[in-house]
């Protein structure tokens, strides 16, 4: 007798499978350097980048963070 299995389908969220497109939402000076509240326009994740200098592009240093 044979034994049927079924495999999980693997599911992959819409919201992960694209480039996100970040806007700035909103902008604070802090003593480190200036923060940047930013959320993607596809998909409404958000994400905080600090922007120590004018002359570099800013860095995350948070995670995306997909909206639930
Ligand atoms: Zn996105």
């Amino acid at each position: 007798m044979t034994a049927l299995h079924t495999r999980p389908i693997p599911r992959h969220a819409p919201a992960l499978a694209h480039e996100h497109a970040w806007t700035a939402e909103s902008r604070h000076r802090t003593s480190d350097g200036t923060v940047v509240y930013v959320r993607c326009t596809g998909c409404a994740a958000r994400r905080v980048d600090l922007q120590q200098d004018s002359q570099l592009p800013p860095a995350g240093i948070s995670r995306s963070i997909p909206r639930p």
